[in-house]
């Protein structure tokens, strides 16, 4: 009797801010990457192992639904991503993709504390986060998504104020804004599914996030 042996799947940015960095970890864990046939899916030469490279954004549900097995992502696209069911689990903290969510606004706007955007519409790409963080304080504000630009909505009078990314603030400040609040810092993380893989690939999952795990440490 045979039975066909499936492969482990780990989804990755396919390009972008986090694109290299998470192909660096996978190459430093002793994953031999070859370019296959098309772009979406690399081959592990070494393991039964394939890199699925699709959008961050689509990394969540991917791990969350047993689609892919591990998942490198930001921790603001996690959290943006949970909606009730299941969720990927945060294996561990990578260091790298750095940045943090936050409130700014620009100079004609007094700002003190969230209670500040009481009844003002505020910009972001992270509608889901912002809102907890609002209703947390119980802020009522308009919350207006934008996939991008979010830093232009002020002087477009979109919006009163943003919630957005930073790492340096030159954006920000580009624009004529101000950081006011930190909502939320993030980083890359190592996510893992709920769904476990199937039977004869649990040892091979375990020894690539020790190996990740290893790697990860040694770069302290
Ligand atoms: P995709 O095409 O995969 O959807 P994207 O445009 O959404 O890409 P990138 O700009 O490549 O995303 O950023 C990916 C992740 O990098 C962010 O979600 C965040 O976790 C992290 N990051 C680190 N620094 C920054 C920054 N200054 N601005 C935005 N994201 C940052
Ligand atoms: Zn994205």
């Amino acid at each position: 009797m045979s039975t066909v042996q499936g492969r482990l799947r780990i989804a990755v940015q396919k390009s972008g801010r986090l694109a290299d960095r998470s192909l660096d970890l996978v190459r430093d864990a002793g994953l031999r990457v070859v370019k296959g046939n098309n772009d979406l899916l690399y081959r592990v030469e070494n393991y039964p192992i394939d890199l699925l490279r699709v959008r961050d954004d689509d990394i969540p549900t991917f791990v969350a639904d047993g689609v892919c097995d591990l998942g490198i992502v930001g921790e603001n696209v996690l959290e943006e991503a949970r909606n009730g069911g299941p969720t990927a689990e945060v294996i561990m903290p990578l260091g790298f993709g750095r940045c943090t969510l936050k409130i700014a606004v620009p100079p004609t706007l007094a700002y003190d504390s969230p209670a500040s955007l009481e009844g003002l519409r505020v910009a972001t790409s992270y509608p889901k986060i912002l809102r907890r963080f609002l209703d947390e304080r119980n802020v009522r504000a308009d919350i207006v998504t934008m996939r991008g630009a979010v830093e232009v909505a002020p002087r477009l009078k979109l919006a009163s104020a943003i919630c957005d990314l930073v790492s340096t603030g030159a954006t920000l400040e580009a624009n004529g804004l101000g950081p006011r609040e930190t909502v939320l810092e993030s980083q890359a993380v190592l996510i893992r599914s709920p769904v476990a893989p199937e039977p004869g690939l649990q040892h091979l999952l375990d020894s690539i996030i020790e190996r990740m795990a290893g790697v990860v440490s040694s770069q302290g």
